[in-house]
C-alpha cells in the first residue's frame, strides 16, 4: 500500500521538475528498464506539461502481447505477469481485471492509442526519470526512502542557526512535544550567539533509541539509523542500507563532553523548531512534507508525510456536509496551501493552514498559548469519510463507509424505518429488552444523534460513534415495551426494519387519566426533565490537560468525573444527556459547539475548575454569554451558594467561545480555584464532588421549573 504511495510522491516530484525539460514537439527517446532498452519510433507528445506515449512502444519494453478485443471495444496487453485493458476514448485503464483512472484521458494520433505516460508507469508500479535522450522505468520498490525521497532532504531552511538566538537562554527551561514536557535547562549552551546541545540524555524520551560509543552517538527510530560522529562533520542516516550524509556545523567540545549545533541536529533530524514566548519554552514540531491520495479507484487513502508519526484530532463538520477536519498538533507543513487531486470522485481540494491555541483554550492554562498545529481540510465532492490510523512516517487516512441518513414512514399498520448510508455493510444485529441495536462495522455516523417520538410503539431512536477503533456506529431503535417481531431487507445502499405497529390500549387509559389530575401533576411534571436533551461539556480533555497543579492534579480528569456524575442524576430524571467528551478526549472547542448544535441540545453546561497565580484566590462562579444563557447561569450560581462550603462569587458575562457559539443556553461554571489549596482538597473527595454534581444537577431542574 504504502509503496505506491511513495511513488506518487515521487512521481509528483519527476513530473514537475522535469516538465520545463519535456517540451520537445517530437521527442524520440530511448526507453530502459532493468533488462530492457528499446528505441521508440513513435515521438513523446507532450499536451499541457503531460507526457503522452504511443501504447505500441510499450509492446517490446515488457514483452507485451497486444490484442483488439471487438466486443469491449479496446486494446488488451497481457504478459506474464500482468494483464492489461484501455477502453478506446477513455481514461479507464483496467490493470489485472481491476479498473483504474488516468489522470487525462487517452486519444489517438496517426492511428496509435497515447496515454499518459508517467500515470501509467505508475499503475504498472514504476516511476520514470528523464533525462534528454532516455527515459528510465525503475521498479518503485527500491524506491522507497532511497536518498533522492523528499523525506530525506534536511530541512536546513527551516532551521537556520543564525535565527536560533535567544536573548534570554537561562529562562528557557522546557522543550515540549507532543505528550512530553522535557527540561533542558542543562542541555542548552550557547556560545558565540550558536546554539549547542547535548543529545544524549533528551533523545531518548521522545522515542529514539540512544547508543552512544566513544566515535559517535547513534540515534534510532522508525527504521531509521542517524549516526552522528564526534570526530567529523559529515553525519549520516541510513535507511534499508542506503545512506544520505548531511554536512553539520561544528560541534563543541567541552572538557567532558560533546554538545552539537541545535540547527543542524533539527535539520538531520527533521524537526522545526518554535519559541513559546508565554512559557518560555521551545517546541519540537515534526515537519510535514507532503499530502497524497492513494489508490486510484475505491477505497482510497490518504497519507500525510512526514518523517515522524503524527498524531491527529479529527472532526466532520456535518453543517456543511462535505468537509473534513484534520488536526495535527506540533506540527507545520512545508507544501502547498492548497493541492487539487486530478478527477478524484470523493477529493476536491486538500487544503492546509497553520494554527495556534486560542484565547479560551488556555484560559485556564497559558502554557498552552502558542502552541503550533497544523489543519487539513479535505474538501469532498461525495460523500466519503476518512479515518486516521497510525503510522510511522506521518499519518494514515483510510477511506470508510458512512451512515448518512435514516427516514420512517408510518403506515396504518407498519413502521418502515429506512438507514441510508454509503458502502454500507450488513449490521450486527444485538438485542436487548426494549431495544434493538444494530452495529455497522468500519463506518462513520453522521446520523443525528437523536429522534423523540410520542408514540406508544417506540420513544426513540439513538444513534451515535460507539468506538473508533475498531470503528463502529451504533443505531438504535427504543421499544416502549419489548421488542416487536421485524424484518429487515437490504436494497443499494439502504435498509429497510419493518414492524408492524401495536394498537394503543393502555397508554390511551393512562394518557386520560393523567388529564384528571393534571392539576397536581402539572406542576410535578413540567418540572421533570423528562425528554430535555442536556449538553454537558467536560472543559479539556486528551492532551489539553487544563489547569495542572503541581505533577498529577489535572483539571480534564476532575471535570470528567463531575460531568459523569451530573450525567446520572439527569438521566434518572428522565433526560436525554449528550457528553462533548466521555473520555480523555482532545476536542476543539468549535467541535464541542457543533456536537450541541447538531444534537439541537436545550441546555449547554461546560465544567471547568479556575486557577491563579495567587493560591489566595478561591469561589465559586459561572459564566454567560447571551441574552437568554443568563438565567440558567444565575440559576446553578444560586444552587452553589446554597449547598457548597466555598464562596459565591456570583455570575459574569464573558466571551467564552463556548458560550457565544452554542445555539441554546450556555453557561460555564468554575465552581472552585484548583489553585487554592483549601478547594482543591474539597475536589479530591469523591463525596463532595457527589455534591457538587447534586448541586448542578438542582440548578438544571430549578431552571425548568
Ligand atoms: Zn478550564
Amino acid at each position: 500500500m504504502f509503496l505506491r504511495f511513495f511513488s506518487v510522491f515521487i512521481v509528483w516530484f519527476v513530473l514537475s521538475s522535469t516538465t520545463l525539460l519535456a517540451q520537445y514537439n517530437s521527442w524520440f527517446p530511448t526507453f530502459i528498464t532493468n533488462s530492457q532498452k528499446h528505441t521508440t519510433t513513435k515521438p513523446i507528445i507532450t499536451r499541457n506539461n503531460i507526457d503522452y506515449v504511443a501504447l505500441v512502444e510499450l509492446k517490446s519494453l515488457f514483452n507485451f502481447k497486444i490484442s483488439f478485443n471487438h466486443k469491449l471495444n479496446g486494446y488488451h496487453y497481457k504478459s506474464n505477469s500482468m494483464s492489461l485493458f484501455f477502453p478506446l476514448n477513455s481514461s479507464e485503464v483496467w490493470i489485472n481485471h481491476t479498473r483504474h483512472f488516468f489522470s487525462n484521458p487517452s486519444f489517438f494520433d496517426q492511428s496509435c492509442l497515447y496515454v499518459p505516460l508517467n500515470d501509467l508507469a505508475l499503475l504498472m508500479g514504476y516511476s520514470v526519470s528523464k533525462t534528454p535522450s532516455s527515459i528510465t522505468f525503475s521498479l518503485n520498490k527500491n524506491q522507497l526512502f532511497s536518498a533522492t525521497s523528499s523525506l530525506v532532504s534536511f530541512q536546513e531552511l527551516h532551521v537556520d542557526s543564525t535565527l536560533l538566538k535567544f536573548k534570554h537562554i537561562d529562562r528557557i527551561a522546557h522543550l515540549l512535544y507532543k505528550h512530553s514536557r522535557i527540561n533542558i535547562k542543562k542541555s542548552l549552551h550557547q556560545v558565540n550567539n550558536i546554539l549547542y546541545f547535548d543529545p544524549t540524555a533528551f533523545f531518548s524520551t521522545l522515542g529514539y533509541k540512544v547508543k552512544n560509543t566513544e566515535k559517535a552517538v547513534t540515534l534510532s527510530y522508525n527504521g531509521l539509523t542517524y549516526t552522528i560522529p564526534y570526530n567529523s562533520r559529515i553525519w549520516s542516516l541510513s535507511i534499508n542500507n542506503t545512506q544520505a550524509h548531511f554536512l553539520a556545523e561544528a560541534p563543541l567540545i567541552k572538557k567532558d563532553s560533546t554538545a552539537f549545533p541545535f540547527s543542524s541536529l533539527l535539520a538531520f533530524l527533521d524537526y522545526s523548531l518554535a519559541h513559546n514566548y508565554i512559557s518560555n519554552s521551545l517546541e519540537l514540531l515534526d515537519n510535514i512534507h507532503g499530502i497524497a491520495i492513494q489508490g486510484t479507484t475505491d477505497p482510497f487513502s490518504i497519507t500525510i508525510l512526514s518523517r515522524h508519526s503524527l498524531l491527529t484530532d479529527f472532526d466532520i463538520n456535518a453543517s456543511r456536509g462535505l468537509i473534513q477536519l484534520f488536526t495535527i498538533p506540533f506540527s507545520i507543513a512545508y507544501i502547498p496551501k492548497s493541492m487539487i487531486p486530478n478527477q478524484n470522485p470523493y477529493i476536491s481540494k486538500i487544503s492546509n493552514r497553520s494554527l495556534s491555541f486560542t484565547y479560551e483554550q488556555m484560559h485556564a492554562n497559558s502554557k498552552l498559548l502558542g502552541k503550533k498545529q497544523t489543519e487539513i481540510t479535505l474538501h469532498l465532492s461525495n460523500k466519503a469519510s476518512f479515518y486516521p490510523k497510525k503510522h510511522p512516517n506521518g499519518l494514515f487516512l483510510s477511506q470508510n463507509k458512512i451512515l448518512e441518513s435514516f427516514s420512517i414512514k408510518e403506515t396504518k399498520s407498519f413502521y418502515r424505518i429506512t438507514i441510508s448510508g454509503f458502502n454500507l455493510d450488513s449490521p450486527h444485529v444485538i438485542k436487548e429488552s426494549k431495544k434493538l441495536i444494530f452495529d455497522f462495522n468500519d463506518t462513520i455516523s453522521l446520523l443525528d444523534p437523536l429522534k423523540r417520538f410520542e408514540n406508544h410503539n417506540f420513544r426513540s431512536i439513538r444513534t451515535s460513534q460507539l468506538s473508533y477503533t475498531p470503528l463502529v456506529s451504533r443505531f438504535i431503535l427504543d421499544f416502549n415495551k419489548k421488542i416487536p417481531s421485524y424484518t429487515i431487507e437490504k436494497k443499494k445502499n439502504h435498509y429497510i426494519i419493518s414492524f408492524r405497529k401495536e394498537k394503543p390500549t393502555v397508554v390511551a387509559v393512562a394518557k386520560k387519566s393523567a388529564k384528571k389530575s393534571s392539576k397536581w401533576s402539572r406542576s410535578a411534571r413540567s418540572s421533570s426533565l423528562r425528554n430535555k436533551v442536556i449538553v454537558l461539556d467536560a472543559g479539556h480533555g486528551g492532551r489539553d490537560p487544563g489547569a495542572v497543579i503541581g505533577r498529577r492534579f489535572y483539571e480534564k480528569k476532575y471535570t470528567l468525573d463531575v460531568v459523569h456524575r451530573v450525567k446520572t442524576l439527569l438521566e434518572k430524571d428522565g433526560a436525554y444527556v449528550i457528553l462533548t467528551r466521555s473520555g480523555d478526549h482532545t476536542r476543539s472547542l468549535s467541535r464541542r459547539t457543533r456536537i450541541a448544535n447538531r444534537n439541537k441540545g436545550d441546555l449547554f453546561v461546560s465544567v471547568h475548575f479556575n486557577s491563579f497565580r495567587s493560591a489566595k484566590a478561591s469561589g465559586s462562579k459561572s459564566f454567560y454569554y447571551k441574552k437568554r444563557d443568563k438565567r440558567l447561569a444565575l440559576s446553578i450560581q444560586k444552587q452553589f451558594k446554597k449547598d457548597l462550603p466555598i464562596k459565591s462569587n456570583g455570575v459574569k458575562r464573558s466571551r467564552f467561545y463556548v458560550l457565544r457559539y452554542t445555539r441554546m443556553p450556555a453557561v460555564l461554571i468554575e465552581p472552585l480555584f484548583l489553585s487554592n489549596p483549601k478547594e482543591k482538597k474539597l475536589l479530591s473527595s469523591s463525596s463532595f464532588r457527589h455534591s457538587l454534581a447534586t448541586s448542578i444537577f438542582k440548578g438544571i431542574k430549578n431552571y425548568y421549573r
